[in-house]
């Protein structure tokens, strides 16, 4: 694996390089760069980057934020992936002050906004780096997801070792490695998220297509525009 220096300034330098690298060596690199500087940050709506993190990076952490609406299954998903994994599980959650409300019901961009977004940025606060699971199928809005780009907004290094890998890839890594789907993904749920926000995928949708179904929204929030 070669030493690839980062700055402001490359980041555009180094996703193009990327393209050829594996996933794992995307993630060796992030962890050998940033070090506790880095944040990985799973929903675990499938096991693959959970997994690649732990596999090659020994006792490393990869961090789910619990909105407080997680399905059950993740949570068990989860926990039994780390222990099957020896991985260092990490569970954020808002903060203190947020109780269980209706708020999904009336605003789901404010929902987001104090369940995932505030946990996200808080966890973020004083680190450099940031790896997630983001895909490039997972729906045409995340088609032109780069390797690394810089989250302004954060002002960390975003890193998607995932980016360019197909269903396909994802089908193989499971198969290769024994890995059991969340437990919900054999019922239709190709993306996961909270239980009042996700619904089985659409028979002609893209993966992402049964969260916040029948509404416009499309992210969350975490995955902010401003990056370059
Ligand atoms: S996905 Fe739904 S329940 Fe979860 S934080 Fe967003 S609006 Fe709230």
């Amino acid at each position: 694996m070669q030493e690839l220096p980062l700055s402001a300034g490359n980041v555009a330098t180094i996703t193009k390089q990327f393209e050829s690298w594996s996933p794992q060596d995307i993630i060796a690199w992030a962890h050998g760069t940033f070090g506790a500087d880095l944040v990985v940050t799973s929903s675990f709506g499938d096991p693959v980057l959970a997994h690649m993190t732990w596999s090659t990076v020994k006792g490393s952490t990869v961090t789910l934020i619990d909105t407080q609406y997680l399905f059950a299954q993740t949570l068990w998903y989860a926990k039994v992936l780390a222990e099957q994994t020896a991985g260092n599980l990490e569970v954020i959650a808002p903060a203190e002050t947020v109780l269980p409300d209706d708020l999904w019901q009336r605003d789901t961009d404010a929902c987001c906004a104090i369940r995932k977004v505030a946990p996200l940025e808080h966890a973020l606060a004083n680190k450099s780096a940031w790896i997630t699971g983001l895909r490039r199928d997972d729906s045409t809005s995340r088609a032109n997801t780069p390797l690394v780009s810089h989250d302004m907004l954060r002002d960390v290094i975003k890193v998607n070792p995932l980016a360019n890998l197909t269903q396909s890839d994802y089908n193989k890594y499971l198969e290769i490695h024994g890995l059991n789907e969340h437990p919900l993904t054999s019922q239709g749920y190709t993306s996961i998220g909270c239980w009042p926000c996700t619904r089985p995928a659409a028979v002609d949708g893209d993966a992402r297509s049964g969260r916040w179904a029948g509404t416009e929204k499309t992210e969350c929030g975490l995955h902010a525009k401003a990056t370059v």
